[in-house]
């Protein structure tokens, strides 16, 4: 604990945003980073709890408090205090793969689960993580770790998210001959194609790629895994390889199957999203028509992350209004401490996103589109009581002539790869496997991340992609002495 009476002298303090009418004119990133010497007040505040729950229990339940790849906060807390910043680096990558990613768009469970949160000011823990991690990468302290020794052992990872980019990772270092295989042009999955770049710029992803080529893993992009003839055969791979790894993702998306979605204008959020991503980084925008927001009236179904992310992406392209419609009740401004601490609370949250100028409409519910000449122009809407019911007389309608679906992922997309494996799905529809060995029901194929728990955080990507590894390497070697 770098100073005893910090957390009672130093108020929290955190990182600001660029003003909305600058930031919206462009996708680049716009938080504005603390200065070195606000950094050290900050990670004074730390009081090296006896009991830290900001770092995790270890649990892998959903909703579990903490961080859920058990970063060892307060031991880097102090050692930003002391300006040891290369020992944090080192520490914060011992259970991290990418710490700039979460420093940038993880929600921080660690800060709900802090102690000082009881108060409603916790530690400044991701932006103190963030600077750590880009300070890293400035300084050149993320050297390629080259495993001293080959195994002789091939594996296959299937999907390039973050659980397969931290799985790939891990394996490498083990020193296993290690083959990445993604049907898009680049790897990252959300973080590259979902997540737009005014939360993370993409060279983020860029620069582990290039470590990771370094460490020994081999990228194949345009190979879509059981795909037909357009791809790779799955059933092929298990010939080739000793293990196989699949972190897939859960790309199916939940559909809203009401009168008139059959118009023009109606999006899936996860079509809309990747084509502005393309569009920054000068990739061909694929095999959908293109869809812009500019100058029309949007309205966005869903109310989390990718939501938001559909709120500032259609500002930044010019749209005449913005509102999200949501069909739970909004939540309470602030949670009863006594009964949510250390978990993480449901409450009112404002993304940067929707603080931009977005409308937002809670306990409503969809019951039809209407349009002309085959495209979108009207939402009709009506108030739902507690069960989701229809309350009489509160219907109204909504100018729409853009409408984006970000209402969630089913499970994983079954046909194709798991279907050609026959691989067992739980009854969500995603890939069974249990949380010891991350073990399919077939011999040693494995898998982890949202397609084994469905739609999730980039966060629990990376710690299922970690244990993934681990569990691969124990399975092919006989035991491990990979960190989880
Ligand atoms: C719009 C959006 C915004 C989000 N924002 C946040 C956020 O701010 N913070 C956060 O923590 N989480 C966020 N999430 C959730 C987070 O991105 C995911 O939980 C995380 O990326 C899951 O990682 P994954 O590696 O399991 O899968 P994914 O990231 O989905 O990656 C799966 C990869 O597998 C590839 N693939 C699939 N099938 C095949 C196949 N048959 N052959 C070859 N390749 C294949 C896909 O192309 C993809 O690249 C967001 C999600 C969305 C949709
Ligand atoms: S809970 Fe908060 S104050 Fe306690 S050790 Fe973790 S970051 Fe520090």
């Amino acid at each position: 604990m770098g100073k005893t009476t910090g957390f009672l002298e130093i108020e929290r303090h955190d990182r600001s945003y660029a003003p909305v009418a600058e930031r919206v004119k462009n996708y680049g990133e716009f938080v504005i980073p603390l200065a070195d010497p606000e950094l050290r007040d900050q990670a004074a505040r730390c009081m090296n709890c006896g009991i830290p729950y900001c770092h995790g229990t270890g649990s892998a339940a959903p909703g579990t408090p903490g961080c859920p790849v058990n970063n060892q906060i307060p031991d880097w807390n102090d050692l930003v205090y002391n300006g040891d910043w290369e020992e944090a680096a080192r520490n914060l990558h011992s259970t991290n793969n990418f710490p700039e990613v979460t420093g940038r768009i993880c929600p921080a469970p660690c800060e709900a689960s802090c102690t000082l949160n009881i108060d409603d000011n916790p530690v400044t823990i991701k932006t103190i993580e963030c600077a750590i991690a880009d300070r890293a990468l400035e300084s050149g302290w993320t050297k390629p770790q080259i495993a001293d020794h080959r195994t002789g052992k091939k594996i296959a990872v299937v999907g390039s998210g973050p659980a397969g980019m931290a799985c790939a990772q891990q394996l490498a270092r083990a020193g296993h001959d290690v083959h990445v295989y993604e049907k898009f042009a680049k790897a990252g999955g959300l973080m590259r194609y979902g997540i737009p770049d005014f939360k993370m710029e993409k060279h983020i992803i860029d620069r582990r790629v290039t470590q990771m080529e370094a460490e020994g893993v081999t990228f194949h992009y345009g190979v879509n895994v059981g795909a037909g003839e357009a791809g790779a055969d799955p059933k092929a791979l298990l010939g080739d390889y000793d293990a196989v790894a699949l972190t897939g993702g859960a790309e199916a998306p939940r559909d809203l199957p009401i009168p008139g979605r059959e118009l023009s204008g109606i999006h899936f959020a996860m079509d809309f999203l990747p084509q502005q991503n393309r569009r920054v980084s000068r990739e061909p925008l694929g095999d959908k028509p293109e869809m812009l927001a500019t100058g029309k009236h949007v309205v966005v179904i869903g109310g989390g992350d990718t939501g938001s992310d559909c709120i500032g992406t259609s500002f930044r392209q010019g749209a005449k209004s913005v509102t999200q419609i949501e069909i739970m009740p909004a939540p309470p401004e602030h949670e009863n401490k006594g009964l949510t601490w250390p978990n993480w609370p449901m409450k009112m949250r404002t993304s940067s996103s929707q603080a931009e100028g977005a409308r937002r409409e809670f306990a409503v519910l969809t019951q039809t589109f209407t349009g002309s000449d085959g495209k979108v122009e009207k939402l009709n809407c009506v108030q739902v009581d507690e069960k989701f019911q229809p309350i009489a007389g509160t219907e109204f309608t909504l100018d729409a002539e853009l409408v984006l679906l970000a209402m969630g992922f089913v499970h994983p997309v079954h046909e194709g790869l798991l279907k050609s494996l026959g691989v067992e799905l739980d009854p969500r529809g995603n890939v069974k496997a249990n949380l010891g060995d991350y073990q399919t029901s077939l011999p040693k194929v494995f898998t982890a991340g949202d397609m084994r728990r469905g739609q999730s955080l980039v966060v629990w990507a990376i710690r299922e992609g970690r244990l993934c590894a681990r569990s691969i390497d124990r399975f092919l070697m006989g035991s491990t002495t990979l960190p989880r």
